[in-house]
């Protein structure tokens, strides 16, 4: 027994050393990455829950590596957070997602042409020249302001980051949309939100999921609508899977849905099929 729990022991101290490695070389090959510009953006349409009607997209980054194929974000925007990376590849999905949106809007037809939504990060919007960088994209690809949403997880919502706050009201002035995203999942107080310079709710997935089967989770989501609706919010599911998801979210007078029951991210040419099936 003794032995084994030694041999136990060397293959943790292994595993660790294995995970230090790894985090430095992903670190390593992100840096590269930038340098090269390995990354490429997915978008998930929103829809009207009502008719299925696109309503926008959410840009979401992918990196594109050499042997390992397409990485999610899960597996690297925390290296890039913690390294500062976050920033020139923030400035990139920024600028790209802008510049498709905007070959989208040109091909409209009539009415509202979808949105794009993108996700910043705490870092990001902490850096200075952040609201620059927004008018300086705007600028270049020629989106209309209204056009763009940013998402802003909830945890980034803290009280005390006024510059973050003022960058965030400015933006808005000109058109830009702020999303409070993940919303649940942090732990923003109910009055708090009424001082949250934003726009749209998006309630996070868990809830959704778990929506259907739990009656104490359909009274959250409930009161979560309600909530935003009084605030003068507009609200989006995440993670609509099922159709009773949709059901019961249009009864609660949800009007958007974000889902694999509507759609998987897709490919920039992907989508503007989507759309194109779909459009006026
Ligand atoms: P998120 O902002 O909450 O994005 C939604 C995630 O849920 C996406 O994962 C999407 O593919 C996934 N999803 C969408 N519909 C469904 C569904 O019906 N069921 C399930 N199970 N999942 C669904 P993805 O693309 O892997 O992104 C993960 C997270 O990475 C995002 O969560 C976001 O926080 C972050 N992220 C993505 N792109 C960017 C980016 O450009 N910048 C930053 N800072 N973060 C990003
Ligand atoms: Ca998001
Ligand atoms: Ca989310
Ligand atoms: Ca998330």
């Amino acid at each position: 027994a003794k032995g084994a729990g030694k041999g136990q022991w060397r293959r943790y101290q292994a595993d660790l050393h294995l995970a230090v490695l790894n985090r430095l070389e992903l670190r390593a090959a992100l840096d590269q990455a930038v340098v090269d510009g390995d990354f490429t953006l997915r978008y998930q349409p929103i829809v009207e829950l009502e008719t299925g009607a696109p309503a926008g997209f959410e840009a979401l980054i992918r990196w594109t590596h050499r042997s390992r194929g397409l990485i999610p974000p899960g597996d690297f925007i925390e290296v890039a957070e913690e390294s500062g990376l976050i920033v020139p590849i923030g400035t990139w999905v920024m600028h790209n997602a802008m510049a498709q949106a905007a070959q989208w809007h040109r091909d409209w037809a009539d009415g509202t042409p979808p949105y794009v939504s993108v996700n910043v990060s705490v870092r990001q919007v902490r850096n200075a020249g952040f609201a620059e960088q927004v008018h300086r994209g705007l600028a270049a690809s020629g989106l209309p302001p209204g056009a763009l949403v940013l998402e802003i997880t909830e945890s980034l919502l803290l009280r005390d980051d006024e510059q973050v706050w003022k960058d965030l009201a400015a933006l808005r002035e000109i058109g830009v949309r702020v999303a409070i995203d993940d919303f649940g999942t942090g732990y923003s107080s109910l009055s708090y939100l009424r001082h949250v310079p934003a726009d749209v709710l998006k309630i996070d997935r868990s809830f959704i999921d778990t929506m259907s089967t739990s009656e104490q989770q359909r009274a959250l989501v409930d009161a979560i609508v309600r909530l935003a609706h009084t605030l003068g919010l507009q609200v989006v599911a995440e993670g609509v899977e099922h159709p009773s998801d949709r059901v019961l979210l249009q009864a609660m007078g949800c009007r958007l849905g974000q889902g694999y029951l509507f759609s998987k991210p897709l490919s920039f040419p992907d989508a503007v099929a989507w759309l194109r099936q779909r459009g006026p």
